[in-house]
């Protein structure tokens, strides 16, 4: 049992790897379709740069804090995933409203790195709104990262792009 467990997370962040996220969360939209829920794509910002300048190794720390930040932040039935790189796959289950997200999602989109503040960026597609299944959802969450990167905000929802505010 912990030799599967063990084989479904990321080496190095002991978080889920990208194939078994999916899964997960596509098992959480079969076994809750009634329920509002949120699928999360966040990339850490300017990390080349980051590595360039501190070294790799530093990298690496920011990395691994960056996914602790985020395993100690959601419940046991959520997904949280290393998408690969700097990016992680999140799906929040059952979230009561947007603002809800965002204030839970705030403190995590920063992370002070041995006195160098590090921050990240995510987009969001909420299910059943922005899509039913997990690839709708993901390319969507994706496309609302990119907005959010463009304007340098730390969160954007998809739905907020759509309403004629997309650049
Ligand atoms: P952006 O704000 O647009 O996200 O800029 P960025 O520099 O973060 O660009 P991008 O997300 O495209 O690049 C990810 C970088 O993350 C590339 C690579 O240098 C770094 N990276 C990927 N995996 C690792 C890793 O395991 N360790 C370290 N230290 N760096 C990694
Ligand atoms: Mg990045």
């Amino acid at each position: 049992e912990s030799l599967k467990h063990a084989m479904n997370l990321d080496q190095f962040t002991g978080l889920y790897h990208k194939e078994y996220a999916i899964r997960a969360i596509q098992g959480g939209l079969c076994k809750y379709p009634d329920r509002q829920h949120a699928l999360l794509v966040m990339d850490i910002d300017q990390f080349k740069n980051f590595n360039d300048t501190y070294g790799h190794g530093e990298g690496d720390k920011v990395l691994y804090q960056m996914a602790q930040q985020l395993k100690h932040a959601f419940r046991a039935t959520d997904v949280v995933g290393r998408f690969g790189g700097d990016e992680f796959l999140i799906f929040v289950q059952d979230i009561p409203n947007q603002e809800w997200l965002v204030k839970k999602l705030k403190p995590l989109t920063a992370l002070d790195a041995g006195g160098r503040r590090c921050t990240a960026s995510i987009g969001i597609a909420c299910y059943p709104r922005d899509g039913m299944e997990y690839q709708a959802l993901f390319e969507k969450a994706d496309r609302a990262l990119y907005y959010a990167k463009g304007r340098r905000e730390d969160i954007a929802f998809f739905a907020d792009i759509h309403r004629g505010r997309e650049t």
